[in-house]
């Protein structure tokens, strides 16, 4: 194998490379100008060169300062191929760049450039809160250098410490951060309380993360309803103790779930007789519905995890806990109900916006990551940016090997907890990439019987597992983790310390075992760019089972009835299996990119309105026209009250029944897209339904808010001490902000009609 199949793979990987990148050749041509330049600077003092950092404004200069300040802030001098990256972010690309090659720094040397090019604010965006904090800390010397601010923003965060982070020349948050005081700002009704200016910049970490695997993510902003109903919650007694088999049929692929005779029987007596498929309980029905599904279908510590008494969802692709998630369609209530749980309020949406619509906002978006050319085409189709493919530094000497297919789980696992065995044997350091948790749980337990220690990294939280990831490369570690834990934290050969380097080395440095191919082949690239980073040596495997879920649901009809196997441990050797493997993920991927088309075609619509509504209401906050038509109706009172006491009242009014409406239409909006689905039957576009419904929906509002202002103003008796409060206008006392995760069995009346359909034919009802 060795050589031979390395070559094969590079060749392998070159022709799957779909698209054009972008042609490196002209930014090349100015490293020897960058080069010279520098050593100019090499001369001057400190002071000196922040003097010349503001001045400059080609990339020649940007990069030649930004090298020079980078050797003298951190010790590090960048590299050719980070100026290469650099340079692409400045102008606007997604600069695809492996692990370990120093995005961080190419980032901080980009963002001063943009600032120096006029675009300034630049927001680095971050997957999590920790990778924010300590990428701006971090960068912080070469910033002070260059004669810029930087700050950063947390989950805890203030809104003073908010005012303060986004008044830096650059500022590092999340991405759900970033959009949640964008949503926050949306709704301030006086100037002064806005956190963020306006949208600039955007340089996007883990890019393909962030812009493709979350863009599809609303991010909510809601508030408290008073009286909020919840019959899901009462819906969970009703399925309790409710047997598979017996009461309940679990569809093949595990996304859909229906009562037996039996179980509609038990939960009809439960709710004293009724027949639960008349017209008047369509809605206990779908509550039953909703609470059956989270009863049967999903499964504590593979789809969310029980933690200081609430329910916190296992993000499928990162394989680990997300933050601040809940489930649409009264999902999270009913799981919460399962567990025994108060339920945590969804309340009102007040404003929404996805991950994809905020990064929109932006006026320049450029990105990085490790793994962007798959997406290519997914990158140019819903942000129009372009990929730049920079080389390593160091030419990568990974070795990548075939596939290791077996039949069964348990055969597969045998065999991966051998093979760890033996290398942990000799020392050398084991990372583990596994899809879930509690596949991680039950490894760890095989090799433990198998005398071999390991670290599990259960996704508890991004800093101690950055901690625990940056000494996976200690002699003779083992590390089970979710596929994406630790997610842009560095592996050194030897530890974080690289003090056991060469004997790690020699060892064949980091072996990454992937237990399992992951719905995205990128997902499966970046878990082998753990080892290997900076041409260190290192080694990737995966193990497949056909029973895995990959290839279950994807390329079942693909795998032939008895394939060829190696006798001695039942590995599977045949031509036909490996391409239903890497079927089932094209597979999985085409639906991936399918859906997320369809929900943008959606959410598009939503957007185009919130934006065209935002337009309105800045202008009402910023003039003075609200103040204006309260002054023309009661021109005698204006002599005794100041002019600005006037402005803000009529302001509140106005803004009140502008949000008020917004909310009202999301709601609206919210409903009508599930009933969309359900005329889609009818074969009707359930697209251009959604449009026919969304568009004159929408033509109602402006008029409505102005005849509700005008209504209210009206009303009002004595101006000089009028308050919101007499007037009922009141604004939810409390906000809190979400982030809903896709609901994993499709919508709440899919189901509603896929139950009830297959009950009409099955028993004739
Ligand atoms: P990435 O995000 O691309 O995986 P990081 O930004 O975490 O990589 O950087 C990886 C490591 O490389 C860090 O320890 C950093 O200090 C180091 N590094 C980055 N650039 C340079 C450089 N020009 N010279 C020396 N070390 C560097």
């Amino acid at each position: 194998m060795g050589v031979s199949q390395r070559v094969k793979n590079r060749f392998r990987r070159f022709l799957q490379r779909p698209g054009t990148t972008v042609d490196l050749a002209p930014l090349r041509k100015l490293l020897p100008q960058i080069e010279d330049r520098g050593s100019d600077l090499a001369d001057l003092t400190d002071e000196e060169l922040v003097e010349v950092a503001g001045g400059a404004k080609d990339f020649v200069e940007i990069c030649a300062v930004g090298r020079e300040a980078a050797s003298r802030a951190l010790g590090e001098r960048p590299f050719d191929v980070q100026l290469l990256g650099a340079m692409s972010l400045l102008a606007g690309k997604v600069a695809e760049m492996a692990t370990g090659e120093g995005k961080t720094l190419t980032a901080a040397v980009a963002a001063y450039g943009h600032v120096q090019q006029g675009n300034g604010p630049v927001h680095v965006l971050t997957i999590n809160d920790y990778l924010a904090r300590r990428d701006a800390q971090w960068m912080e010397p070469l910033y002070t250098r260059l004669g810029l601010t930087v700050g950063w923003v947390n989950e805890s965060s203030t809104p003073e410490e908010r005012r303060a982070a986004y008044a830096c020349d650059v500022t590092y948050a999340s991405v759900s951060e970033a959009g949640f005081d964008y949503l926050r700002d949306q709704l301030v009704t006086d100037i002064e309380d806005r956190v963020q200016p306006a949208l600039s910049t955007a340089i996007v970490d883990e890019a393909d993360s962030i812009l493709i695997d979350e863009a599809r993510v609303p991010m909510v902003l809601a508030g408290a309803v008073p009286g909020d109903q919840d019959p899901v919650h009462a819906a969970a007694t009703l399925v309790k103790g409710l047997r598979p088999k017996r009461d309940y049929q679990v569809a093949e692929d595990g996304r859909s779930v229906q009562l037996t005779a039996r179980g509609l029987a038990t939960v009809e007596h439960r709710l004293g007789g009724v027949n639960l498929y008349a017209d008047e309980n369509t809605e206990q029905l779908s509550a039953v519905n909703v609470a059956l599904h989270a009863h049967a279908l999903l499964h504590r510590d593979v789809d969310y995890i029980v933690r200081n008494g609430a329910v916190e969802l296992v993000d499928e692709m990162r394989g680990r806990v997300a933050q601040r998630r809940r489930w649409p369609d009264g999902l999270q209530a009913a799981v919460e109900a399962k567990e025994g749980l108060d339920a945590t309020a969804e309340g009102e949406v007040l404003n929404t916006i996805t991950v994809q619509a905020f990064i929109g906002r932006y006026r320049t978006v450029c990105g990085m990551t490790a793994t962007a050319v798959h997406v290519g085409d997914q990158l140019r189709e819903f942000f129009k940016l372009e990929v730049a493919v920079i080389p390593p530094n160091t030419p990568n000497v990974r070795a990548d090997e075939p596939d290791r297919i077996y039949v069964s789980r348990a055969e597969k696992e045998e065999a991966m907890i051998a093979e760890i065995a033996k290398h942990h044997a000799a020392g050398r350091p084991v990372l583990i990439g596994t899809l879930d948790v509690k596949e991680s749980e039950s490894l760890a337990l095989g090799l433990e019987a198998a005398g071999v220690p390991c670290v599990v990294l259960n996704a508890k939280n991004d800093e101690e597992e950055a901690a625990i990831i940056a000494e996976a490369g200690n002699h003779g570690a083992v590390t089970v983790s979710t596929q994406m834990a630790g997610r842009g934290v560095d592996i050194r050969l030897g530890g974080s310390d690289q003090a056991d380097r060469e004997r790690v080395a020699e060892l064949g440095g980091l072996l990454v075992v992937g237990a399992g191919r992951h719905d995205s082949r990128r997902v499966d690239d970046q878990l082998r760019g753990r080892a290997g980073r900076q041409g260190d040596p290192g080694g990737s495997v995966f193990f497949v089972a056909l029973e895995d879920n990959l290839v279950a649901r994807h390329a079942a009809d693909a795998v032939p009835a008895s394939p060829k196997m190696r006798l001695e441990d039942g590995l599977v050797e045949d031509e036909q299996v490996d391409w239903a493997v890497e079927h089932a993920q094209r597979v999985a991927e085409g639906v991936n990119h399918e859906i997320h088309r369809n929900t943008w075609r959606y959410s598009v619509v939503i957007e185009q309105q919130r934006v065209a509504l935002a337009e309105r209401r800045e202008r009402l906050l910023t003039t003075d026209v609200a103040g204006d038509l309260l002054r023309a109706t009661y021109p005698d009172e204006m002599n005794e009250i100041d002019e600005e006491t006037v402005n803000q009242a009529g302001r509140s009014i106005a803004l009140y029944h502008l949000d008020r409406l917004w909310a009202e239409h999301l709601a609206e909006m919210s409903e009508v897209r599930e009933g969309v689905h359900l005329r889609a039957l009818g074969r009707l576009d359930p697209l251009d339904e959604f449009h026919r419904a969304a568009v004159p929906a929408f033509r109602k509002l402006v008029p409505e808010i102005e005849a509700r202002t005008l209504a209210t103003v009206e009303e009002i008796e004595e101006l000089e001490d009028w308050t919101p409060e007499e007037a009922k206008l009141i604004r939810p006392s409390a906000t809190w902000t979400y982030l809903v995760h896709d609901n994993p069995f499709g919508s709440e009346l899919d189901r509603l009609i896929a139950a009830v359909g297959k009950r009409l034919t099955t028993e004739g009802r």
